[in-house]
């Protein structure tokens, strides 16, 4: 059943079996380690278990090929001879670590076993080679601590009790003997009491998971790439795959590499870097070390890293507040402590970004003077980073226009669209500590101690702020909810600083002046203490915290940003206009650089004061002449919604909809309404009921809405016509050029649209006698009925333009109701039934397939029928693409996505 494909290559020593291209099957950090290896590059040597194998593991029940275990023999032995050691070996042992690396980088989601090929058999060899038992020692404890917890424990399915966790329980052990030592830090540790250490570990390890801690080196290999593919399928990797919308069955490869140590003294160091700032997208080279420490210290926060480059480290000690002398002397960046060292680092970083033409994130560690690298990657950066990185990248002539449109995700734009800090607020406001500026953007919210009372807190309408002393890849989902995270330990390589980086959310790390207590859900800051449910402000791009809630104002269209959306505008062929109801939403709109309005819905405006008076009493009207008096009424207020939205789009298209929603959304259901409106029209509150009861329907969505509103009462219609020509009547007198088109909604049939239309043409003239100017307009219809879509080459005779509404359309082409999806989704989505929530990514493969025939046989009829979409999915980058590929003329969205859809339309001109 399986087929003799190669399962695993080999890198290091130069040379590599695989590139940089074979992602897919080697994995990102497998297919880098192989580029770096062939760019001459210091890479401990190893090899990659393919992706493939993952779902073969899978198929397996948990096993492996004998081609398989044949060919990583193979590759051990080739990596043997290039490192010069042998796994296993008593006397001088190659340990090797087993990392995890999917397609799309996933960073500390899935499992890393690091140390592998200690056992009592190598212990010793070990010793005598490295004549430090102390390091020898640290390692092994380090190796039981993550392989008990990776293969014994989560891979076993175990799920222990809230602080339960083997690792955990071992890692209170370490605590305890350092507390009863009165030792301050890890390294104080003596390597006889590492030793005891390592036995009692076992002994717990067998009382709590009920087997021996296994001793052989190879068992322990075969054991730690199994738990490496099973970490595929932990709870955290689900978790960000679905944040991330990561395909499940990718599968993850295995890269088992040599190890190599940065905690062997003090000419050992281990560190993370980036080619630019992640944060800000500064093209400066900066990074984070530990001297005499292994990989995982850096990232857990365990202790507070320097800084790479003195730069860097002088602006660390400045927002620290530690004056230069006391940095030189305590906290001297690489750069000073090994400069050697760091020359050929920084050479090394060089090299990379110029061969990826990308922000490069690395990992290195240096071996007794030696440097290695272990891993590089296009870094994940914020949305500002992301535009400035991509625009200076285009400066400096290392990408072209296209690919700078490609290099920006249109999702991440989000992020730039945010509100900041009002500036005034923020100058009167106190700043009560300093952490780490870890992910920018500015935050204010209620503060929550535990990611389940964020995401609590968050369903129940709360905007939070998570505050942690670190977090940990458990609290994933807690910080998707938060506005902002606050941490008191780790760097700006911590957990909390990657991950806020990532989704984009604003995040100050390693605030030290921070106290956190968990079990009273307080923190004390600078002596004041705040409960959960306080307010506090962060602000992500400076590390500032403040007490109480800051005001933040809009952000707005300008620098690299303004300068990314021209050059989109000169490539996209699709437009983006905006969904907009108000004046202010259509100004905001424009200045994000909308080209018109793809949807004004009429029906929002009739809710506030007065209106909704004059609305209901349109609607609990018994005859026409009732209805015309109170449409009178509800002219001036239609008509002034109109000029200033007109205005406000002022030579631009202004697409409105007739009324839409059913009648019974308007009228009162309570006593004290029915009997206000029963005195307003002079009739009894029975009567009232009576209508209202009429009104209700079994079905509204399907019911007595949309353009048969205007069939059954035409004088809605032709009071909205008159409210809408006339604005715009108003407009032209007054010097402006008004475009509004009017669309009849909710067409299934050629006649509806045709009598609709005469309606409008027959008021229109009506209202240009009176007026004594003419506007152009345009008559179209929405396609949302599936029937409309069926029959697009009928409504394209009457219909000067198209508009996709694509909620309805979704709606019943799926027969889901979108108010009542949320049943039965969550199901769906986890049965894989559906991919995703078909309301908010359109299905291209069904809606989809509607739409574009609608486009092309309405072509057919009227070769210039313009296309637009202008349900919720314009704001959505993979269906403004599919539009953009269909060839709508444009994407209408609400205003805070316009630069997104504008960025996707973009994209999708590119990669044609
Ligand atoms: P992640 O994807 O979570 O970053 P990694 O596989 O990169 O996991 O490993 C976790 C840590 O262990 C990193 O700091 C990495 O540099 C370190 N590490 C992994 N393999 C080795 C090795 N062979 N020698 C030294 N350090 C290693
Ligand atoms: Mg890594
Ligand atoms: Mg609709």
């Amino acid at each position: 059943m399986f087929d003799k494909k190669k399962r695993v290559y080999r890198f290091g020593g130069k040379t590599a079996e695989g590139d940089g291209q074979m992602r897919e099957l080697l994995g990102g950090k497998g297919a880098n380690l192989a580029e770096m290896s062939k760019l001459g590059m210091p890479v401990p040597a190893g090899f990659t278990i393919t992706t493939e194998c993952c779902a073969e593991y899978y198929s397996l029940g948990g096993g492996y090929t004998e081609d398989l275990k044949k060919e990583v023999a193979q590759a051990m032995k080739a990596t043997e001879t290039i490192m010069g050691k042998k796994f296993g070996d008593p006397s001088d042992p190659l340990l090797v670590s087993c990392r995890s690396g999917a397609r799309s980088s996933m960073p500390g989601m899935m499992d890393t076993i690091l140390n592998i090929g200690l056992c009592s058999a190598t212990l010793p060899g070990m010793i005598q080679k490295t004549g430090n038992p102390r390091f020898v020692y640290d390692a092994y404890r380090r190796l039981i601590m993550m392989y008990s917890d990776v293969v014994m424990e989560k891979a076993e399915g175990i799920e222990p009790a809230d602080g339960q966790g083997i690792r955990q329980q071992l890692d209170r052990m370490m605590a305890d003997l350092k507390e009863k030592k009165g030792y301050a830090s890890d390294t104080d540790i003596t390597a006889e009491e590492l030793k005891e250490l390592a036995e009692a570990f076992k002994v717990r390890i067998k009382e709590v998971l009920g087997v021996e801690f296994p001793d052989s080196a190879e068992g322990k290999l075969w054991g730690s790439i199994g738990g490496v593919f099973k970490s595929w399928n932990g709870k955290r990797a689900i978790a960000y795959r679905r944040i991330e919308k990561i395909p499940d069955d990718w599968g993850t490869a295995v890269n088992v590499q040599s190890m190599v140590f940065g905690n062997m003294g003090d000419t050992s160091a281990t560190g993370v870097c980036f080619s630019r700032d992640a944060g800000n997208g500064e093209n400066l080279f900066n990074g984070e070390y530990l001297i005499n420490a292994q990989g995982e210290d850096v990232v857990a926060g365990i202790r507070t890293p320097q800084q790479i480059t003195k730069l860097g480290s002088q602006r660390w000690a400045k927002r620290a507040g530690i004056s230069e002398e006391e940095r030189a002397a305590k906290y001297p960046s690489m750069e000073e402590a090994m400069p050697e060292i760091y020359a050929e680092l920084n050479g090394i970083q060089e090299k990379l970004e110029n061969h990826y033409h990308d922000m490069q994130d690395m990992e290195f560690t240096v071996q007794e003077g030696k440097l290695w690298f272990l891993q590089t990657r296009n870094g994940k950066r914020t949305g500002t980073a992301m535009v400035k990185i991509a625009m200076d990248l285009l400066h400096e002539g290392m990408i072209d226009e296209k690919t700078a449109i490609l290099r920006c995700e249109p999702q991440k734009l989000d992020e730039l669209l945010h509100p900041v800090f009002d500036k005034l607020a923020l100058s009167k406001a106190k700043v009560i500590t300093q952490g780490l500026p870890a992910s920018p953007g500015a935050a204010c919210g209620q503060i929550v101690f535990h990611a389940d009372d964020a995401e609590a807190w968050h369903a129940d309408g709360h905007k939070v702020i998570m505050v942690r002393i670190e977090t940990s890849p458990e609290d994933l989902a807690g910080m998707s909810a938060a506005e902002g995270i606050l941490t008191a330990r780790g760097g700006m390589t911590s957990h909390a600083a990657v991950v806020a980086r990532g989704m984009g959310k604003c995040c100050v790390s390693g605030a030290g002046g921070i106290n956190v207590n968990y079990k009273n859900k307080t923190v004390e800051i600078d002596g004041v203490v705040y409960k959960e449910g306080d307010y506090l402000s962060l602000n992500g791009t400076t590390g500032q915290v403040f007490a109480g809630e800051i005001p933040t104002k809009a952000a707005e269209l300008s620098g690299d940003f303004k300068e990314l959306m021209d050059l989109c505008d000169k490539y996209t062929k699709m437009e983006v206009r905006t969904n907009a109801d108000t004046p202010h939403d259509a100004e905001v709109a424009r200045a994000f650089g909308a080209k018109g309005i793809g949807l004004t819905r009429t029906e929002h405006m009739f809710f506030d004061g007065q209106k909704i008076i004059a609305m209901r009493e349109m609607i609990l009207a018994d005859s026409v002449e009732g209805r015309e008096k109170a449409l009178a009424k509800l002219l001036p207020y239609q008509k002034a919604d109109f000029y200033g939205i007109l205005k406000a789009m002022d030579g631009l298209h202004v697409n409105i909809r007739l009324l839409d929603p059913p009648l019974h959304e308007f009228v009162p259901h309570d006593e004290a309404g029915q009997q206000m409106m029963a005195k307003e029209m002079g009739v009894s509150v029975e009567d009232i009921q009576k209508r209202v009861l009429s009104l209700s329907e079994n079905n509204p969505m399907l019911g007595h809405r949309g353009c048969r509103l205007g069939i059954t009462f035409p004088e809605i219609t032709a009071m909205q016509t008159r409210a809408i020509l006339g604005a715009a009547c108003q407009l032209k007198k007054e010097g402006f050029d008004p475009h509004p088109e009017i669309m009849v909604p909710l067409i299934g049939i050629l006649y509806e649209l045709k009598q609709q239309k005469e309606i409008i043409q027959r008021v229109a003239e009506e209202v240009f006698a009176e007026e004594g100017v003419r506007i152009e307009f345009e008559i179209g219809t929405m396609i949302e009925i599936p029937r409309a879509a069926l029959t697009a080459d009928r409504i394209a005779t009457e219909a000067e333009y198209f508009s996709f509404g694509t909620n309805d359309l979704t709606q019943m082409t799926f027969g889901y109701s979108r108010d009542d999806i949320a049943s039965f989704l969550p199901a769906y989505l986890e049965k894989k039934i559906l991919k995703v929530d078909p309301f908010q990514v359109l299905d291209q493969n069904g809606v989809g397939q509607l739409i574009k025939m609608a486009v092309e046989n309405g072509r057919k009829v009227r070769p210039n029928l313009r296309t637009g979409i202008c349900g919720e999915h314009g704001g959505e980058p993979s269906s403004v693409k599919f539009c953009a590929k269909v060839g709508m003329n444009y994407a209408s969205c609400s205003p805070f996505r316009v630069p997104i859809a504008r960025l996707a339309a973009a994209q999708a001109a590119v990669e044609e």
